[in-house]
């Protein structure tokens, strides 16, 4: 079955220089990349995004670390994998939350870290499954920035929108 899964590449990432690594390993999916870029991160996407850890104790530093705040890297790669199985094959070769425990293999085993103060920077950040997968894509990219038609759109006309354009 084709999914589709978004793809952080969180700012420690950036920082470690492990973009080309990281795509190097997911190259291994062979899967397609349908969409790509690199975001700011304002407060109320990151908080968006970690909505259901928002009780959670250490919310409010993994916001900071999302944002770019523990790597002075104000920004994210974002991409989204399409096909089969890209859910579960992604995941994998991205190994365990805590980089301790994932695989050592794994881009987390490989290249991760648990700070100080105990968060767990894990390089990457991948769908759970597919319903997260749909809210977090939608979250990060607007329909035309994608290759492909994943979910239904609608055609709205907006005029008052104040948009950047060339010079
Ligand atoms: N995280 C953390 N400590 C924890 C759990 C999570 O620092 O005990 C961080 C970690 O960077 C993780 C992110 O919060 O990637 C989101 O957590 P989630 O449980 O969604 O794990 P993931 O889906 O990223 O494997
Ligand atoms: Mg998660």
């Amino acid at each position: 079955m084709s999914q589709a899964t978004l793809i952080l590449i969180k700012p420690d990432g950036l920082k470690k220089s492990l973009t080309g690594n990281i795509l190097t390993r997911l190259s291994e999916t062979k899967l397609e990349i349908v969409a790509a870029k690199i975001s700011r991160v304002s407060k109320e996407l990151a908080e968006e995004h970690y909505r259901h850890l928002k009780d959670k104790p250490f919310f409010g530093e993994i916001i900071r670390y999302l944002r770019g705040e523990l790597h002075d890297r104000h920004k994210v790669m974002a991409l989204i994998y399409w096909g089969e199985d890209a859910i579960v094959k992604c995941r994998k070769l991205a190994g365990a939350t805590n980089p301790e425990e994932a695989d050592s293999t794994s881009i987390r085993g490989s290249y991760g870290r648990i700070t100080t103060t105990g968060v767990y920077e894990n390089v990457i950040h991948v769908s759970a499954n597919e319903s997260d997968a749909e809210r977090e894509i939608k979250l990060w990219f607007e329909p035309e920035e994608i290759i492909v038609n994943l979910y239904p759109t609608k055609d709205v006309v907006c005029k008052e929108k104040k948009i950047k354009s060339w010079a």
